[in-house]
């Protein structure tokens, strides 16, 4: 593994290569959750809480995700969440494909290194990053496609972004499914109850 310029292991330390992104974060926002997580969640880039806080998925679509995750036996601690691009868009629009490019290295190598048995894309912006090409999220979740990823083929599931539940509520049984089936590629989900439920 070739050690990369701004990175120390997962985490990047130090990057200026997007002059928009450099000029609207307060910091770089790196993956949360164990360096050897099962299931590896990817969403599309920072927005103001993660911006705030320095982690992933701590706005309100991070409360969709946590519950979800819970209720599927697969709690948040356990799994590793990161994010394509690591600074927070001007805006919050979506992230250009110039950036989408300068973040990719930093997450080819945090898969490499989380070696994780799932990757799930939360949302189009990040399902269509890794899998190359256009998709329907909304037809294509919870479908599995194997993709080269951090030097090796490996399983990607399709999710849909949380926050696409909090603006179509009919959308959050297909999350539910998804995130169910994470957590049955993962083993994390035997079907009996959990020491937790009690
Ligand atoms: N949406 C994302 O795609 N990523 C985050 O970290 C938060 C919200």
């Amino acid at each position: 593994m070739s050690d990369i310029d701004g990175m120390e292991g997962v985490e990047v330390t130090e990057c200026t290569r997007c002059a928009d992104l450099v000029e609207s974060r307060s910091q770089i926002v790196n993956g949360d959750g164990p360096e050897d997580a099962g299931v590896l969640f990817v969403g599309e880039a920072p927005g103001e809480s993660e911006d705030e806080e320095g982690v992933p998925f701590v706005g309100r679509s991070g409360d969709v995700l946590d519950d979800e995750l819970r209720d599927a036996g697969l709690p948040r601690a356990d799994v590793r969440i990161t994010n394509c691009v690591r600074c927070r868009p001007p805006e919050n629009r979506d992230p250009s494909q110039e950036e989408l490019a300068n973040c990719r290295p930093y997450l080819e190598r945090e898969i490499e290194l989380v070696d994780p048995e799932v990757v799930v894309t939360l949302g189009k912006v990040p399902g269509e990053h890794l899998l190359g090409r256009d998709i329907a999220v909304t037809n294509e979740a919870g479908s599995v496609e194997r993709v080269e990823l951090g030097g090796e083929p490996r399983e990607v599931l399709i999710c849909l972004h949380p926050a696409a539940t909090l603006y179509d509520a009919s959308q959050r049984e297909t999350f539910t499914k998804t995130i169910e089936k994470a957590a049955t590629i993962a083993g994390g989900n035997s079907g009996q109850a959990q020491l937790g439920d009690y």
